[in-house]
C-alpha cells in the first residue's frame, strides 16, 4: 500500500486500525494503516484509491452541501438566459429546454435531461444533507444504508459539469445568430457545479459508517478476499466471511444492506448484451437529424456529423473537435475499449493488468462527456423560438443517441474491474 502525502499524523478514526480492506477495483486485501490528515491510501497492485483521509470532512462536506442546495434553488428560480433577435427578446428558465423537448414530442430526451441536471444533482445534496446534519451532533440518521445507496447510484449520473459545457457550446452557436444576455440562474449554475465537486472531493466516505470489524484480524493480507473467503460490501466496504452468507441464509451486508456478492452478477453477458445494443442504436443516432434549424421559414437538418462540418465551415474548429470527440469518439472508444476488455477477460489474460484497470477506470470518467450534444439540443430548442423567423426543433437522433449514451453508461457500470485480476491468482 502507498501512503501519499507526509503531513501531520492522525488517526483514521473511521476504520477499524488493524483490520483489513479490499481494494474495490482488484478485490486486493490491505491491512488498514493511519493516513495523515490530506492523504490517501492506494492500492499497491492497481493503484485505485483505497480511503482517504479528510479532516473535518463532515463540517466541509455539510458546508459545501448546503451552499450547493441554495445555488441549485437559484439556478431553478431565476431566469436562465435571454435572447435577443430583431427586438423580440425571449427569456428562459433553467428547465425551459425540459419542456420546450416535451412539447415537441421528445418526452424521453427532455426526461433524461431533467434527471440529469436537475433531479439526481437535488438528490444528491439532499441524501448528503441528511446525512451529515445529524452526524455533527454526533447522531447516525435512521436508514443510512439506503440513503447514502441512493446517494451513490444518483451521484454519478449528476452530470453538472457537462450540461455547463453544453452551455458554452450553445452560446457560443447562437453568437451570430441573436444576443444573448445572461440570467442570474446561469451564473448560480456556475457556482453549483464547482461547489458539488468540492462537495464530493471534500467527503470521506468512510465517516458515513460506524466502525465494525467483520473480517477477523487473523485474516492475513496480501491475497485477494475472495482467496481468504471474504465478500466486500459494495457500498460501505465492510468485508464480510463468504460463511455469514451460507450460516444465516442472509444476503445483505450487516452494516448497510446492501445485497453481497463477490463479484457483480452475471457481469460478461449484461455487458455484452449492452454493448450490441448501443452500438446498434449509434446507426440511427448518426443517420437522422439530431436537431433542424428553421430559418425564415427554410428548414435546414442537422445530423452529428453534419452540425460537426457546419461548425468547421463556419471557423469554429475547437467547437467542432470538441463536439466531434464527445458524441462521436467517446462513444465509438468506450464500445471499442469494453469490448477489449471483456475479450482479454474470457481468453483469462494476464497482459498489463494494471493498464487495463485503468484503462477502464478512464472510460468510466470519460463517458459520461457524451451527453453534451443532448444538452445543447436541450438547451437550444428551449431558447430559440421565434416563430418562422428562427426556430430550433430536435430530431429524432438525439432520442437514438441518448438511448447509445445510456446504454454505455449502464455497460461501463455493469463490468466488474475485479474479473481482470481474478486470473492472477498464484501470479506474482
Ligand atoms: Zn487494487
Ligand atoms: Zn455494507
Amino acid at each position: 500500500m502507498t501512503i501519499k502525502d507526509n503531513k501531520k499524523y492522525s488517526s483514521p478514526s473511521h476504520l477499524v486500525e488493524g483490520g483489513c480492506i479490499a481494494c474495490h477495483d482488484c478485490d486486493f486485501l490491505h491491512r488498514v494503516i493511519r493516513v495523515p490528515g490530506g492523504g490517501k491510501a492506494l492500492c499497491s497492485r492497481c493503484g485505485a484509491v483505497l480511503y482517504r483521509h479528510i479532516p473535518r470532512t463532515i463540517e466541509k462536506a455539510l458546508a459545501l452541501n448546503l451552499a450547493a442546495l441554495m445555488l441549485l434553488i437559484m439556478t431553478n428560480v431565476f431566469p436562465f438566459m435571454s435572447l435577443k433577435l430583431s427586438g423580440r427578446i425571449e427569456e428562459t428558465l433553467f428547465i425551459s429546454g425540459v419542456f420546450a423537448l416535451y412539447r415537441q414530442g421528445m418526452g424521453e430526451v427532455a426526461v433524461l435531461v431533467f434527471l440529469t441536471s436537475i433531479l439526481f444533482p437535488f438528490m444528491t445534496i439532499a441524501g448528503m444533507l441528511y446525512l451529515l446534519f445529524p452526524m455533527t451532533f454526533g447522531y447516525r440518521p435512521w436508514k443510512t444504508g439506503r440513503v447514502y445507496r441512493m446517494v451513490k447510484a444518483v451521484t454519478p449520473w449528476s452530470l453538472t459539469a457537462v450540461f455547463m459545457l453544453g452551455v458554452l457550446i450553445a452560446f457560443v452557436k447562437l453568437l451570430d445568430l441573436a444576443t444573448i444576455i445572461p440570467g442570474i440562474s446561469l451564473y448560480s449554475f456556475l457556482g453549483l457545479m464547482v461547489v458539488l465537486t468540492a462537495a464530493q472531493a471534500n467527503l470521506d466516505t468512510c465517516v458515513v459508517w460506524p466502525p465494525m470489524q467483520f473480517a477477523p484480524g487473523g485474516k492475513k493480507s496480501g491475497a485477494t478476499a475472495a482467496e481468504q473467503g471474504l465478500i466486500a460490501c459494495h457500498t460501505c466496504a465492510l468485508l464480510v466471511p463468504e460463511t455469514h452468507l451460507s450460516g444465516y441464509g442472509q444476503n445483505d451486508c450487516p452494516r448497510c444492506g446492501t445485497p453481497l456478492h463477490s463479484r457483480k452478477i452475471n457481469s460478461l453477458n449484461r455487458t455484452w448484451a449492452l454493448i450490441a445494443a448501443a452500438s446498434l442504436l449509434f446507426i440511427p443516432a448518426n443517420i437522422y437529424p439530431v436537431m433542424t434549424v428553421i430559418q425564415l421559414g427554410r428548414e435546414y437538418p442537422n445530423t452529428i456529423l453534419s452540425g460537426v462540418i457546419h461548425l468547421i465551415e463556419g471557423g469554429m474548429w475547437i467547437l467542432a473537435f470538441i463536439i466531434f470527440f464527445a458524441s462521436i469518439m467517446v462513444p465509438v472508444l468506450k464500445l471499442i475499449v469494453l469490448s477489449f476488455l471483456l475479450i482479454t477477460v474470457k481468453k483469462k489474460s494476464l497482459w498489463r493488468s494494471r493498464d487495463r484497470t485503468l484503462l477502464f477506470r478512464v472510460t468510466e470518467i470519460v463517458g459520461a462527456w457524451s451527453m453534451v450534444d443532448i444538452y445543447v439540443v436541450a438547451i437550444l430548442t428551449g431558447l430559440v423560438n421565434f416563430g418562422t423567423l428562427s426556430t430550433i426543433q430536435p430530431g429524432i437522433g438525439v432520442a437514438f443517441f441518448g438511448a447509445v449514451v445510456v446504454m454505455t453508461l449502464f455497460a461501463a457500470h455493469s463490468f466488474d474491474p475485479r474479473l481482470i485480476w481474478d486470473n492472477m491468482k498464484g501470479v506474482k
